[in-house]
């Protein structure tokens, strides 16, 4: 892989040539933040964008996905560039619209995603030395938090998953995709080695009454107490990478009522499929007993979250070449290889389906999911991350491909969708 080919060069040029135009297309993604499945502005500006350019885009896909490719003419794989679209609701950042900010840096997911069309569709003659078509990808709902509304928009046929990129994949988009990668903005170049979860939405029942004369019902709001009291003396039992956390959603409506009612959504985190269904275990013997000391009742319903990242030691390679070439000054232990990570993303699902890499860029500042998170620096978060996409796609595309196909020999077959649907079965 010769990164100081002509054309890479030629990309890079033009990115610094026309670095507003990536600067300005970000601060209008931060400025237009929208959650899970609803990310109807996010995913129309950068549809249209991309159209702009030149390419046919299918919108639509599990409600605010889309998908345009751009195909060499020659055979050869397919690569995608994922990008995500979708914010969080933390109505307490100062720069919150409707409740909603991009405190996880998605904005500048998909801004590297268009940046990178635009790279693409205006260098000339740039697909001359690649082979095989690349796929650009807008990928809604990363976050999948909203239980309620993923049970409700899948009864109704309208998506797959609460994960976005499942939901493609489920749909059938990525079915003909051979490799796959996007990198998530934060600190430093990288790649995650992230774990997995599952989700947990717990409904206690017990019998209301006046709250005067209490032991004429069942306190549910007690049992949720209980179950919450567990769960954190568990943490005797779980490993450093086992992690259990969740918000109360119901818990009674006037106080003078006992409640009969009390709900909460969990995660429940894990590095491997075995620690996840083992915490998980845990988990739902925790809340199920807690009620039951309590003359109670608890329904835990699974919601399918998503699975730990697998490794891809070529992809690795290729992003860390490249995070070099855009700074050479960069020493290899400045590069995050592999890090274990608590936090999970549903490209772990992809990177367990075919070759991909939940990459890592520099360009966040603050707390992530936090109320001071920002992306301050425009040339890092917007210029640098798109040139960074724009080459890894090229990058896997040259030479016959040769990193692509490198990739996915060191993946070994594509699941199958049997294949995958037989490995999240037990967290669904
Ligand atoms: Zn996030
Ligand atoms: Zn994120």
């Amino acid at each position: 892989m010769n990164l100081n080919a002509p054309a890479i060069r030629q990309l890079i040029d033009l990115a610094e040539a026309n670095q507003d135009v990536f600067i300005e297309n970000g601060k209008k993604f931060w400025g237009m933040p929208e959650l899970g499945y609803r990310e109807v502005k996010t995913s129309t500006y950068a549809a249209d964008c991309l159209e702009s350019y030149g390419l046919k885009v299918k919108r639509g896909l599990s409600i605010t996905g889309f998908r345009a490719d751009l195909d060499t003419g020659r055979p050869g794989p397919t690569v995608a560039l994922m990008g995500e679209l979708d914010a969080l609701h933390i109505p307490t950042h100062p720069e919150a619209i409707d409740g909603c900010v991009h405190a996880c840096g998605h904005h500048t997911h998909i801004n590297s995603l268009v940046g990178a069309a635009w790279l693409f569709t205006h260098c000339p003659n740039i697909l001359d030395g690649l082979c095989g078509k690349i796929a650009f990808i807008g990928t809604p709902a990363e976050e999948g938090f909203e239980f309620e509304l993923a049970r409700q928009l899948m009864a109704e046929g309208k998506i797959k998953a609460i994960s976005g990129k499942v939901s493609l994949y489920r749909e059938g988009v990525l079915d003909d995709v051979d490799v796959a990668f996007m990198s998530h903005c934060g600190g430093k170049y990288g790649c995650s080695q992230n774990g997995g979860n599952v989700k947990k939405r717990v409904v206690f029942h017990g019998k209301s009454c006046h709250a005067s004369v209490p032991s004429s019902g069942n306190n549910a709001m007690n049992q949720l107490t209980l179950a919450q009291c567990a769960i954190g003396l568990l943490r005797e039992r779980m490993s450093s990478t086992m992690r259990i956390h969740g918000i109360i959603t119901e818990g009674g409506q006037a106080a003078n009522v006992i409640p009969d009612t009390a709900a909460m959504n969990y995660y429940v985190r894990g590095a491997s499929v075995q620690e996840m269904s083992k915490a998980a275990k845990m988990f739902d013997d925790a809340v199920r007993y807690s009620a039951m000391a309590l003359g109670g009742s608890a329904d835990v319903f699974n919601i399918q979250g998503s699975l730990p990242v697998r490794k891809n030691e070529t992809l690795g390679n290729v992003h860390r070449s490249v995070a070099k070439l855009l700074v050479p000054t960069m020493a290899d232990s400045d590069f995050n290889w592999f890090n274990r990570s608590a936090g999970c993303t549903d490209m772990g699902d992809i990177t367990n389906i075919m070759p991909a890499i939940h990459g890592g860029v520099p360009g966040g500042k603050g707390t992530a999911h936090g109320i001071d998170f920002t992306t301050p620096d425009g040339y890092v978060a917007f210029v640098q991350a798109a040139k960074h996409a724009a080459i890894m796609l090229y990058a896997l595309l040259m030479d016959d491909a040769a990193e692509a196909k490198a990739a996915m020999a060191e993946f070994g077959p594509k699941l199958t969708h049997e294949q995958y649907e037989a490995l999240v079965e037990e967290f669904k």
